[in-house]
């Protein structure tokens, strides 16, 4: 018959299965061993320190919930590591670790039991603690909320983001004397805003460790003035930014549809840009295309500096990883790395994310980490990661449906099939690429972003009046979304 820790665990396995990919199940969870329960201390078993570490740092309030569901306030949570004690000895190791987490004595004596106690602060400051405190608190109290890593140091530069490295490090040591008030970066999805946006806050901090500093993300300022409307202390709120001399607000185009906060925010904005305040904002969009946000704001975005950071190159790509291997003190062959940089090229997240993919493979399994094991981990990853669909395939898919040679669409051909064509393909880069209108008109015969505009108005047009053409665009649509 079961055991009773088996029982439980696999109760809370059925609710953890639910709340993540099948891919990350299979690799962090279904490698688990439940080994006791004992006064409402539920004993897990894990194959390596490093396993530990991002359970703990990536599912910690998984598992908090969940061991909680199944045992009550007062259930905990303890794991034992089982340690390799020759581990730290062999030549041949494919890496060794020398995070300074690493507890040495424990290499001696395994199994170790590392307890987790899920009611002390100690977890409950993984998650970021809420900024926003009451009056009566003094300027020198306020948390900035920056992550010590995201600095300049570790931020590679190349030339996709040359501009916006600069304007950042500019306005990191001069904040609110440039002209890059605000500065806003732009990018698609894991290309480093969020990174260099807290360079610039530690930056600050590093020259005048007497500024007040704050990042906050857009959603976080939004639940916080929700939350002064409901606790009736708006005026706290206010008080509090305005307290502020650099202000980071990431991923700002998480207010569109948002008026009332838009709103506090245009008056936040302007109170801090006329009393010589640093503001750096991140989007997903330059401010000409983000939609939702009220025009009046959006021109106050266009005030200072709009800088971009592009998909890095190979060089960068494989300078980013690099560096991430050094800080992490872990090795790895060069091919490997030169594998991953090939084949994740779009995102510097899942580049990073199928490192660590690969380090938690050889360390689980004891493997050696080779071009085998890396590819077989990146082929799993880039099939799970979603596709991303880019200009280029936007282009190929319709040139092959309509049977025109690409180049004709690249050409400034004004033939009337040629236009049609590159017409939809503009249409559909705006409509599933995260491509600025510039970039997408360059991309396609070297047109301005008005005539994208206009292309994508002409196609809208077309699809509610012509039937047949509404057809090929339902047809070359479900192609690409096949991607
Ligand atoms: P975004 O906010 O644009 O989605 P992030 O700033 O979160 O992207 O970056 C994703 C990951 O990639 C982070 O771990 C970040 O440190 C890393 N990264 C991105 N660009 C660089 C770079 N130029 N140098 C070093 N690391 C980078
Ligand atoms: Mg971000």
């Amino acid at each position: 018959m079961d055991q009773i820790y088996e029982k439980v665990w696999s109760q809370c396995l059925t609710v953890i299965k639910d709340n993540i990919s099948p891919s990350a199940f299979k690799t962090w969870f279904a490698p688990i061993k439940p080994v006791r329960l004992k006064e409402n201390v539920l004993t897990l078993q894990v194959p390596s320190q490093f396993f530990y570490e991002w359970l703990e740092e990536h599912y910690i309030d998984l598992l908090k919930k969940t061991i909680k569901k199944e045992l009550g306030p007062e259930g905990r949570l303890e794991y034992s590591i089982i340690m390799d004690n020759t581990l730290s000895r062999q030549h041949n190791q494919p890496f060794t670790v020398h995070a300074p987490t690493l507890n040495k004595k424990a290499l001696k004596n395994p199994p170790i039991n590392i307890p987790i106690e899920l009611n002390k602060d100690s977890v409950e400051s993984k998650t970021v603690p809420n900024p926003f405190v009451i009056p009566g608190l003094k300027k020198l109290n306020i948390h900035p909320q920056l992550i010590d890593s995201y600095n300049f140091d570790n931020f590679i530069q190349g030339d996709c983001n040359r501009l916006a490295r600069s304007a950042g490090l500019a306005v990191g040591q001069n904040p609110g004397k440039t002209s890059f008030n605000p500065l806003l970066l732009y990018s698609g999805n894991g290309l480093g805003k969020t990174h260099l946006a807290h360079a610039i806050g530690i930056e600050v901090k590093t020259h005048y460790p007497e500024k007040t500093v704050l990042y906050v993300t857009a959603e976080q300022f939004t639940n916080q003035f929700i939350d002064s409307i409901r606790n009736n202390n708006q005026n706290d709120f206010v008080h509090f930014y305005h307290m502020i001399d650099v202000l980071v607000v990431d991923d700002i185009h998480c207010l569109a549809g948002k008026p009332k906060t838009q709103d506090v925010f245009f008056h936040l904005f302007n109170y801090l840009h006329q009393n010589g305040k640093q503001i750096v904002i991140t989007s997903d969009q330059p401010p000409v295309e983000m939609s939702g946000i009220e025009p009046r704001l959006l021109s106050r975005f266009k005030w200072g500096l709009s800088a971009d950071l592009q998909v890095p190159d190979f060089e960068t790509r494989m300078a980013i990883l690099q560096k991430k291997i050094l800080n992490d003190g872990v090795e790895m062959p060069q091919e490997v790395l030169e594998l991953i940089s090939s084949k994740i090229n779009t995102n510097v997240r899942e580049m990073e994310g199928a490192l660590i993919s690969i380090l938690a493979q050889s360390s689980m399994n004891k493997k050696d980490i080779n071009l085998k094991l890396a590819s077989q981990v990146i082929e799993k990853f880039v099939k799970h990661a979603p596709q991303e669909v880019t200009i280029d395939y936007i282009q190929k898919t319709v040139c092959q449906y309509f049977d025109i040679p690409l180049d004709k669409l690249k050409s400034k051909s004004r033939k009337r099939e040629t236009v049609q064509v590159r017409q939809l393909a503009m249409y559909f880069s705006k409509l599933y690429t995260k491509s600025s209108l510039a970039v997408i008109g360059n991309k396609c015969g070297n047109k301005d972003h008005a005539t994208v505009l206009h292309a994508c108005k002409t196609v809208r047009n077309l699809l509610d009046t012509d039937k047949r053409f509404k057809r090929y665009v339902d047809e070359i649509e479900s192609i690409i979304k096949v991607t």
